[in-house]
């Protein structure tokens, strides 16, 4: 197992010394003396626990336990409170702005031990919950949580810098048939060989592979355009006929085959910048388009893909009223 991270940071260089000397084999160890190196090194080297000096010159504990909250990458970090203020408002204020624990000035070797090793079995099990509740436990990709967090981030981004984002939407075909035909758990095998294909044919860092639900697939392209979604589509598409997995009970093909549904939005999308992320080129009369037309478009298309024939794949464009209307 690898060892926890803890930063101490206390503006009193012997009060750190005290601190490591208690804290010694509980963890890998790091430092600072006031509250910007503190932040500095909590964004640089993630640690599990921090034990914060509240009264520091400059940038406060307090201020510095803030920010920490306040943003999303930091926000997790636990943090304890040192301090040798023990009245009831300063403990419940360091409470409110996000603080585990408090331990008091002047510190007692087995109280400082004991909190901190509380402290990091609670942080282990919560590392634990968040990964498990983000990834799907059949095929280890990304979950359909973490797949909507993903569209809506990647088409937030998209917007404010003006790059393009493909979704596509896979599904495998005639799946019911392959379960009744050859069982389920070799179903369950097969899900995870298309989930590897796909994964594998998928070259780009960027690209993110989810397990939307049951046997249909999420891949969010980011700064792709439809020419390169479409391309990523025939690897897809070639990718798993490649895997040859018999599926006698398929009227489509001797072998398991996938159908995909595309939506581009990129400059040849009429919905391009057309969105309330930017509002510069809106009248009233303007539609806008939002991360759920992508991903309605995207779902039109595979069902479009799916009763012309299957094994292939079908692009279409975003069209905000008629596809909310079916809704
Ligand atoms: P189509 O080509 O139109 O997509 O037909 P289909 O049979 O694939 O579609 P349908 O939605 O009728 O059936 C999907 C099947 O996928 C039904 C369900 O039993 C199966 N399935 C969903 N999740 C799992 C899973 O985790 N493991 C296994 N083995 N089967 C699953
Ligand atoms: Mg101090
Ligand atoms: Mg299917
Ligand atoms: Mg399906």
């Amino acid at each position: 197992m690898s060892q926890d991270k803890i930063l101490l940071v206390d503006d009193d260089p012997g009060t750190i010394q005290l601190l490591a000397r208690m804290l010694e084999g509980m963890g890998e160890l790091r430092f600072a003396t006031n509250g910007a190196d503190a932040l500095r090194l909590a964004r640089e080297s993630s640690p599990d626990l921090l034990l914060l000096d509240a009264e520091m010159p400059g940038i406060s504990g307090f201020e510095v336990c803030e920010t920490l909250k306040g943003d999303t990458d930091l926000a997790h970090i636990p943090v304890i409170f040192v301090t040798s203020n023990s009245e009831t408002s300063f403990e419940v204020a360091g409470f409110e702005l996000g603080a585990v624990d408090f331990i008091a000035k002047p510190v007692s070797a087995p109280l400082v031990r004991a909190r901190v090793r509380t402290q990091l079995r609670i942080k282990r099990l919560t590392d634990e919950l968040r990964r498990y509740s983000t990834i799907d436990a059949l095929t280890g990709l990304a979950n359909r949580r973490s797949f909507n967090d993903a569209l809506a981030r990647e088409w937030a981004r998209a917007h404010r810098s003006g790059t393009a984002l493909s979704l596509l939407m896979v599904d495998v075909d005639h799946f019911k048939l392959f379960n009744d035909r050859y069982g389920h758990p070799a179903g369950d095998e097969c899900l995870v060989a298309v989930a590897n294909a796909l994964h594998g044919a998928s070259l780009r860092p960027a690209d993110q592979v989810s397990r939307y639900g049951g046997e249909e697939f999420a891949l969010l392209l980011p700064q792709t355009p439809r020419a390169g979604a479409e391309r990523l589509a025939q690897r897809l598409l070639d990718a798993v006929n490649d895997l040859h997995i018999a599926h006698q009970a398929s009227p489509t093909a001797p072998h398991v085959s996938i159908s995909i549904g595309i939506c581009s939005y990129d400059e040849a999308s009429p919905a391009w910048l057309r969105a309330p992320a930017d509002s510069r080129f809106a009248d009233e009369t303007m539609e806008t388009f939002g991360h759920k037309d992508l991903l309605a478009a995207a779902d039109q298309a595979l069902y479009t893909a799916k009763h012309s024939g299957r094994a292939h794949a079908v692009l279409l464009e975003m069209s905000a009223k008629p596809l909310r209307q079916q809704v």
